[in-house]
């Protein structure tokens, strides 16, 4: 399969070769940061609050209406650009989305083998190893194994399914709703999905 990218894609450039962008950021970050003025933690902050916290929520979001609307979910199976915009989530990287929902037989896992293609809308910024070469390739070759890594271990007989994203075709994973939590509301139930569980590195505990 193809694995075009647009001119809007912002990693195309590989290994450790930093984009114009990201090159011109980190030399400004380096010159404010010498002069005094910005202090390393409050950029570190930053970056952790887009990858950890306003932008997976959003996906969390998402994934806790389908747990809790089978009408939002069917929408979500059969039209996740339109489900997640209805939500008010959509806009750059995040154009052409395509959900994939986990099940007792079948667990999903995403990746982009050849950068770093991610669904910003709905899960912000792509964490540092989503982005690095052993992910990106043992991911297709080894899925188990690198489940294991994260620390995730499937039984045997669980079918896993990588999904290589493009600039074209993004994935968000629909992870399976706990046991225990059949009456929760939506917001608590968003709150218990992490993005790594969007992402297929992880599942959603049973509280
Ligand atoms: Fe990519």
């Amino acid at each position: 399969m193809p694995h075009d990218h647009d001119d809007d894609h912002d990693d195309h450039h590989h290994d450790n070769e930093l984009s114009p962008m990201a090159a011109r950021v980190k030399a400004l970050e380096t010159i404010l940061v010498g002069k005094g003025l910005v202090d390393p933690k409050a950029i570190d902050a930053i970056v952790e609050t887009y990858e950890h916290k306003v932008g997976p929520r959003n996906g969390a979001r998402v994934v806790a209406k389908a747990w809790t609307d089978p009408a939002y979910a069917d929408w979500l199976r059969s039209d996740a650009t339109a489900a997640i915009a209805s939500l008010g989530f959509g806009g750059r990287q995040g154009e052409h989305m395509q959900a994939v929902f986990n099940t007792a037989e079948t667990h999903n896992l995403v990746v982009c083998t050849l950068c770093s293609c991610y669904p910003w809308s709905v899960l912000g910024l792509p964490p540092v190893w989503y982005k690095a070469p052993p992910y990106r390739s043992r991911a297709v070759i080894d899925p188990r194994g690198v489940l294991a890594e994260f620390g995730l271990a499937l039984a045997p007989e669980t079918r896993i399914r990588v999904w290589d994203s493009t600039a074209e075709l993004r994935y968000l994973v629909v992870p399976q709703r706990p046991a225990g939590t059949l009456d929760w509301n939506e917001d608590q139930l968003a709150a218990i999905v992490s993005r790594d569980a969007m992402i297929g590195t992880a599942v959603v505990a049973a509280p």
